[in-house]
């Protein structure tokens, strides 16, 4: 099977999954989006009403500010890879429950290795501490560690962790905003 119909056969694995409880209320499942050989992967924490109305990630509002900040480092939506650490909505956008992330990552995971992306973004608390610890790296609060990078060298992977706000962060506070946009450059160095 090559790599997209490995990636296809993923996202149809995702949208009918039932290994936890965000199945019975979600709409859609939200699998994650973008170019199989994207080499930026960016990963945010969980779909919220609008990704969970049309199983698409980052639609809505925190979408839209995302879509700026891809702009304004110069980076194209289509170039990415967009996933989120769980594929299902929590009922009233609650916190990821441990549970729901140890269960729901596999399917993360599949999509790291199946991409092999050369820059790795989680967004947002959740996902870099996740990402960070993983690859065997010490999570710290994303107040500390945002537009930072992290190399990863191993057998499976070589690739930069840049940890980053949530975009979200910004819609109610304009002045985060700037912060995002600057760190969203990182991603365009080298
Ligand atoms: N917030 C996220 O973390 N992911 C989405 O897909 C949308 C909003």
């Amino acid at each position: 099977m090559g790599k997209a119909d490995e990636m296809e056969a993923l996202i149809a694995e995702v949208s009918s999954c039932r290994d936890c409880g965000l199945h019975k209320t979600r709409n859609k499942a939200v699998p994650g989006e973008g170019s199989i050989d994207a080499g930026i992967m960016l990963i945010g924490e969980a779909p919220g009403s609008n990704e969970d109305m049309q199983g698409r990630p980052f639609v809505g509002r925190a979408g839209m500010f995302l879509d700026e900040l891809l702009g304004s480092a110069g980076i194209k939506r289509k170039d990415v890879f967009i996933a989120n650490i769980l594929k299902c909505r929590p009922p009233g956008n609650r916190n990821p429950q441990a549970e729901e992330i140890r269960s729901c990552t596999a399917y993360l995971d599949r999509q790291i290795a199946l991409i092999a992306p050369k820059t790795i973004c989680p967004m947002g608390n959740f996902a870099a501490s996740y990402i960070l610890e993983k690859y065997g790296l010490k999570p710290e609060p994303i107040g500390r560690i945002h537009g930072k990078t992290f190399r990863v060298k191993n057998l499976l992977l070589d690739a930069r962790i840049i940890p980053l706000y949530h975009p979200a962060s910004a819609v109610y506070n304009p002045n985060m905003r700037y912060t995002l946009i600057e760190d969203f450059k990182r991603i365009s160095d080298e």
